[in-house]
C-alpha cells in the first residue's frame, strides 16, 4: 500500500546492493519561505551497502526570491543535487529470513518513517542549503534594478561599494 508522500525504499534497505530509481514530483506544502512557482521535479536513487543507505538525488524548479538591491521579486530557475548517506541496523532480510534491517534518521526534522523517506521533508531540506544567496532583478551589480533605477548619490564615483571593495583586494594581491 503506498502511503502518502513516503517514498518506501524498504526494497533497497533489505537487498544491499539493490539500486532504486524513482522519478519524482512535488509541489511542497505552502512554505513562508519558499515560493515556488512549479512543483520540484527529479529524482532519487537509493542503495544500500548493507550499514549505510546511500540516497543520491537531483531536482530542479522555478523560485520567486527578493531582489538584494529593490526586494523586488526575482524569478529563476533553481536546479540543486544532494547526496546523503543514512545509518541502517539490523541484519537485512535478504541475508536471515527473520531478520529486518532498518534506517537510522536522528535529523531533528524526520526524514523516514520506518523504512520510507518522507519526500517533502527531505526535498525541502535540500532546497533550503541550495538556496541563492544573493539574486539581482537585472541580473547583476553592473546595471540598475529593472523596478526602479538606482539614486545617483555618488555621481564622481559611479563604482558599487562591492567593486571597490574588490578593487582593493587585487591592488593588494598584486603589491
Ligand atoms: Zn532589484
Amino acid at each position: 500500500m503506498k502511503r502518502e508522500g513516503l517514498l518506501e525504499l524498504n526494497e533497497a534497505v533489505q537487498h544491499p546492493g539493490k539500486k532504486l530509481r524513482f522519478e519524482i514530483e512535488t509541489e511542497l506544502a505552502r512554505e513562508e519561505d519558499l515560493d515556488l512557482i512549479e512543483p520540484v521535479r527529479g529524482t532519487i536513487e537509493a542503495v544500500s551497502t548493507g550499514n549505510i543507505l546511500l540516497v543520491k538525488s537531483r531536482f530542479a524548479t522555478r523560485i520567486v526570491t527578493e531582489c538584494a538591491r529593490c526586494g523586488s521579486p526575482v524569478e529563476s530557475p533553481l536546479e540543486f543535487t544532494m547526496d546523503d548517506q543514512f545509518q541502517v541496523e539490523g541484519v537485512p532480510s535478504a541475508y536471515s529470513h527473520d531478520s529486518f534491517a532498518y534506517v537510522v534518521a536522528d535529523e531533528p526534522e524526520p526524514l523516514f518513517e520506518q523504512n520510507a523517506l518522507i519526500v517533502d521533508n527531505y526535498v525541502r531540506q535540500g532546497l533550503i542549503v541550495n538556496l541563492p544567496q544573493q539574486t539581482l532583478c537585472s541580473g547583476s551589480w553592473d546595471g540598475p534594478c529593472q523596478s526602479e533605477p538606482l539614486i545617483a548619490e555618488e555621481d564622481d564615483d559611479p563604482g558599487h561599494p562591492a567593486f571597490k571593495g574588490l578593487a582593493a583586494l587585487r591592488a593588494e594581491e598584486t603589491s
